[in-house]
């Protein structure tokens, strides 16, 4: 573990904060007269020394002991906050999506609210995204791509992922035990990447070799290295139900999303120009905050995950 000191409270968390609870509560008192209570160093000993970000074991901590303080269950004390939109970024429409990844993340450390955790679709994902994402601390979450040959897509024959890859001695082993014959570093798109092959290495007598291949030898297009393995892990990662069950959390951005079209007729611009549709989003995002808020205060629960026509058939069935 990595231990960083605890963020202090942001201004503007600490204003919603008083303006929630005028006369204060339980965790503000606490934050009020013991001030900081654990650090993260205090937890050095709990953690292995090498792994993915992860939530900050101060918060961890506090949260699951003030749970029991406020009498919630685990996911309640997940939820215990209103869900509000921290951020918003306008671009134009042939933006890449990728490309706005990181620039968020460095929005919302340079504002003292850098996530430990951010949930996106795939669009917004790619090796390079998630390596990037934790240096910066952050724990990228969503599903890889699907990229590769045609193996990869059609689930069947050598993937990549069959292959064992020596980063240090620059050689791939492929299924048959035969050994790549050269390791080509090359740039794509303007991004670097590893060309390897088994050119000389028999591929053309292999008896996999329909399993393998269609050319007359097996050539392979790898990541970086620190990224071929976050890559590989996420692969496997994403095929487990606990992954599944992290990932479901997003339905929550979906939501949003959701609300801001059908609250807020967000599919339409009531503007032209980039500076105007930007003030229109940021007033947007603020009538949904207000509109969640209230909710909180007043006791309103989350409204329940939509089930589609076409799904409610097949209940039906
Ligand atoms: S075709 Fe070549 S790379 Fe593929 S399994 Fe056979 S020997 Fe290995």
């Amino acid at each position: 573990m990595r231990p960083l000191p605890s963020p202090p409270v942001p201004v503007a968390t600490a204003a919603l904060a008083r303006a929630v609870f005028p006369v204060g509560c339980l965790a503000m008192r606490l934050r009020d007269e013991l001030g900081v209570v654990f650090t993260n160093a205090d937890f050095t000993g709990a953690y292995p020394r090498q792994g993915g970000p992860a939530l900050s074991p101060v918060t961890l901590a506090l949260v699951s002991v003030l749970q029991y303080a406020e009498r919630l269950t685990d996911r309640q004390a997940v939820h215990a906050a209103p869900h509000l939109i921290m951020h918003v970024v306008t671009t134009t429409a042939p933006t890449d999506d990728a490309a706005q990844t990181l620039r968020v993340e460095h929005d919302l450390i340079s504002a003292g609210r850098g996530p430990a955790e951010h949930l996106v679709d795939a669009g917004y994902m790619g090796a390079e995204l998630i390596v990037e994402a934790a240096h910066l601390g952050i724990d990228l979450v969503g599903p890889v791509p699907i990229v590769g040959g045609r193996q990869e897509r059609e689930g069947r024959g050598y993937g990549l992922g069959d292959f064992t890859i020596d980063f240090d001695a620059h050689t791939a082993t492929c299924p048959q035990g035969k050994t790549s014959t050269r390791w080509i570093d090359t740039i794509i798109d303007g991004h670097p990447r590893i060309h390897v092959d088994f050119y000389n290495a028999g591929c053309p007598a292999c008896p996999a070799k329909p399993d393998c291949t269609k050319a007359r030898y097996r050539g392979l297009t790898l990541h970086p290295r620190e990224q071929h393995e976050a890559l590989q892990q996420r692969r496997r990662e994403q095929d487990t139900d606990t992954w599944r069950k992290r990932y479901a959390t997003r339905a929550g951005v979906e939501g949003t999303i959701a609300q801001a079209v059908h609250a807020c007729d967000a599919r339409r611009s009531r503007y032209k120009g980039l500076p105007k549709v930007r003030l229109e989003h940021i007033l947007l995002a603020t009538a949904i905050n207000l509109i969640r808020l209230d909710a909180w205060w007043t006791g309103t629960p989350l409204g329940p995950t939509r089930t589609s026509h076409y799904a409610r058939l097949e209940l039906a069935a």
